[in-house]
């Protein structure tokens, strides 16, 4: 055999949500926050391009995880009109590689592992940085990661009720039917409402303008605000990032295309007020100090987060003698 034929691991989408589990995507999303504040793994620069084609947005987010020897890269995007065709807007696939040698490694759907691991990403937040007391979690947005979101969400604190807002309503009856699902009471009610009632928000859309106005959050709110994952998004009132404590996957994306980009463009939030989500886990940052505090969680969704899951598939895949093989 030539060496330089090596075997693949091919991991579907069926062998993904039937190895990676709620609680698998939130410990690696974890760890791989907790490495990256270490400075044990990091993530590449982003590649992102309108394709002029199909309103399609494609691109690259790849990273080198050190301490878990994981590297790879996750390739797709946004295509806006596939819900017509009964497909999910986001399409990714992830290729994982050999450290040691450059060769491919496993083949990995990306669409469930995307939206396990965003929301195990807020949900860290949620464990590490909302009030222990909080009761009522506030939705806005009710697409295809709102129902994980507020899954991942749930299982952080003793939550009593949902309170939901989504600029398209249709929406919502979906969301409502996950909230009956977990056993949580749901209300559809206005932005000013929402506010008023949750001790913790999840912004989850693909709002180009605020949404959320400083003035109708309470305090001692946690808001994860994880649909800004571009420039030009926007999902809260710059005025409430700047006045919040603000946490983050990652900095640097933070600053260029998360939610903070609008607040620290016009220099109301310094970037070294930012702190990485990791410093938390870490125990380098005290997090959350005072009750009355609003903590912002920027998730902005990073390449690393990516390939953490898709090694978990491929490795549960590989140990259960899932994964078909292909020679390359
Ligand atoms: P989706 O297309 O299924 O749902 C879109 C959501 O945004 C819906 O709630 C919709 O009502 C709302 N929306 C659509 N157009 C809007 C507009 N012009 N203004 C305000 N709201 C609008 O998408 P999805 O898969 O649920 O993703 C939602 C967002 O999350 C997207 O912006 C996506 O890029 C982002 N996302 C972020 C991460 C991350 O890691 N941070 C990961 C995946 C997705």
């Amino acid at each position: 055999m030539n060496a330089e034929t090596n075997l693949i691991q091919i991991v579907g989408e069926d062998l993904c949500k039937q190895l990676v589990n709620r609680k698998l995507a939130f410990d690696a999303i974890q760890d791989v926050f907790s490495a990256m504040a270490r400075g044990g793994a990091r993530n590449f620069p982003v590649i992102r391009e309108g394709l002029g084609h199909a309103g399609a947005v494609y691109g690259f987010k790849s990273g080198f995880d050190a301490e878990g020897l994981v590297l790879g890269v996750k390739s797709g995007g946004y295509w806006p009109g596939n819900a017509d065709r009964g497909l999910t807007n986001h399409q990714s696939t992830v290729i994982l590689f050999d450290p040691d040698t450059g060769q491919p490694s496993a083949l990995v759907g990306g669409n469930y592992l995307t939206a396990i691991r965003t929301a195990a990403s807020s949900a860290v937040s949620i464990a590490h940085l909302a009030r222990t007391d909080a009761k009522v979690l506030g939705m806005v947005g009710a697409g295809h990661q709102s129902a994980y979101q507020l899954r991942a969400a749930a299982e952080q604190r003793d939550f009593e009720k949902v309170v939901a807002w989504n600029p398209h309503p249709e929406m919502l009856p979906k969301l409502a039917a996950v909230a009956q699902d977990i056993g949580l009471d749901f209300e559809s009610v206005s932005q000013r409402e929402l506010g008023a009632q949750a001790d913790v928000i999840i912004t989850i859309t693909s709002a180009f303008e605020p949404l959320l106005m400083r003035d109708w959050i309470k305090p001692g709110t946690h808001l994860a605000c994880m649909g800004t994952d571009t420039k030009g998004k926007m999902e809260v009132d710059p005025e409430l990032v700047a006045s919040a404590q603000v946490f983050t996957d990652e900095v640097a994306q933070s600053v260029t295309i998360g939610e903070a980009q609008h607040a620290v463009t016009s220099g109301a939030l310094d970037p070294d007020a930012i702190t990485p989500i990791g410093a938390v886990i870490n125990g380098d940052h005290p997090g959350r100090t005072e009750i009355d505090q609003i903590t912002l969680f920027d998730g902005t969704g990073v390449g690393l987060q990516d390939l953490a899951v898709a090694s978990v598939a491929a490795r549960l895949a590989s140990e259960a003698g899932l994964a078909g093989t292909v020679r390359l």
